[in-house]
């Protein structure tokens, strides 16, 4: 299994170049944000326990997200590997991922981030919030504390996994195809 966190903020196009990775590695995208969003719209018992933090922007519990996490992993026991997308988040997550995969005889191969600048984002985010029907998108404050939470929570992931040799960051910054090739010039040298 090659499994590969796709890391970065908000709006910075992780699931746009995932549909792109998940084609030419043959991998199974789990994007954390999607799956709460089909409870959510299914309104399950996760998705009443997850929208008071999705709809302000904050956060899902750790152990919430976790748990439904390796549900969604063990769904595709046969998988090449799998392309993490919005998970894990915190350094709580990385720790239960590294452990769960242990357990399965796996590991992250790569966190691979793309960057790109905060004001750029919000700039994306609200544009994407006309359409996309997000609530967490069409308010300027949520957005902003989106950032926040990131900034707190996921950044110190960047130092996790540079002490495991394991980050790498492209410029999130210029056309879809140009993103992708940037991206996969990383994952063809793992
Ligand atoms: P996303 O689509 O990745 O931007 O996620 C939308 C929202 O889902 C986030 O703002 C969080 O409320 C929640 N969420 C998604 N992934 C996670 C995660 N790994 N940990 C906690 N909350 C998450």
């Amino acid at each position: 299994m090659i499994n590969i966190v796709l890391f970065g903020k908000p709006g910075a196009g992780k699931g746009t170049q995932a549909e792109f990775l998940k084609e030419k590695y043959q991998l199974t995208h789990i994007s954390t944000g999607d799956v709460f969003r089909y409870n959510l719209k299914n309104d399950t018992h996760l998705g009443k326990e997850a929208r008071v933090y999705m709809d302000a922007g904050d956060l899902v519990p750790d152990e919430l997200t976790t748990k439904m996490l390796i549900d969604e992993v063990n769904k595709h026991p046969d998988t090449n590997g799998i392309l993490f997308d919005g998970y894990p988040r915190t350094i709580a997550q990385a720790q239960a991922l590294d452990a769960f995969l242990t357990t399965i005889n796996s590991s992250v191969a790569a966190t691979i981030a793309l960057e790109a600048d905060d004001e750029i984002l919000v700039a994306r985010l609200l544009e994407r919030g006309k359409t996309s029907g997000r609530i967490d998108d069409q308010d300027e404050e949520k957005i902003r504390n989106r950032y926040q939470e990131y900034n707190d929570k996921t950044a110190p992931l960047m130092g996790y996994y540079k002490e495991q040799n394991k980050f790498h960051a492209v410029n999130g910054i210029g056309t879809i195809q140009e993103i992708t090739q940037r991206l996969t010039q990383v994952i063809d040298q793992l």
